[in-house]
């Protein structure tokens, strides 16, 4: 078996990506080693408790969420970016550094009244997290946590997400 410790040694940062003076963080292979993804899937499933649905992040949100239902016995539903899907329940555009981004939940996905846990690879300054999340409550349903592998402190995003419960299994 193996613990965060070695998940955490398994994200690679690249310096200047994708602009000068980013520091990236590279979970793919974190995914790309089975205990590792495992450990991980089994983690952020546990922290779902008694959600009903994961909804997972475009894109690598899908690949844990993917996991994280499967693990949690639930089903999982896709937030996408804008254009992608035929029939759009729900849209929400907001702020990046440089421009805006906009999210879209597919129609008749999550019914009123679902409890949802929201997956995601990274939180960084909160946003898309914000937004993934205000999708759901905008078709009725309710969050019951947002989970991130991954959760950049000094960038705040926790902030943007109100009373939704944040959860990280790693902090960097
Ligand atoms: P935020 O909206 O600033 O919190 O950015 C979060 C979104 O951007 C997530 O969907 C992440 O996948 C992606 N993201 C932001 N920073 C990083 C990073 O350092 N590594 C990987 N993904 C990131």
């Amino acid at each position: 078996g193996i613990d965060l410790d070695r998940v955490a040694g398994l994200i690679r940062s690249v310096p200047d990506y994708p602009t000068p003076g980013v520091l990236f963080r590279d979970i793919t292979p974190v995914l790309a080693d089975g205990e590792a993804f495992a450990v991980v899937a089994t983690e952020l499933a546990a922290l779902a408790g008694e959600a009903d649905l994961v909804v997972g992040v475009e894109a690598r949100g899908f690949l844990l969420g993917g996991a994280v239902a499967l693990v949690a016995g639930v089903g999982t539903v896709p937030v996408r970016k804008a254009g992608k899907l035929p029939v759009v329940a729900a849209t929400r555009t907001y702020d990046l550094e440089y421009g805006t981004a906009t999210l879209e939940l597919a129609a008749d996905t999550v019914a009123p009244g679902t409890r949802v846990y929201v997956v995601d690879d990274v939180l960084a300054t909160g946003g898309t997290a914000a937004a993934a999340c205000a999708l759901l409550t905008d078709v009725g349903a309710e969050v019951v946590g947002f989970g991130a592998l991954l959760e950049l402190p000094a960038l705040g995003g926790r902030s943007k997400l109100g009373d939704v419960r944040v959860d990280a299994l790693l902090n960097g």
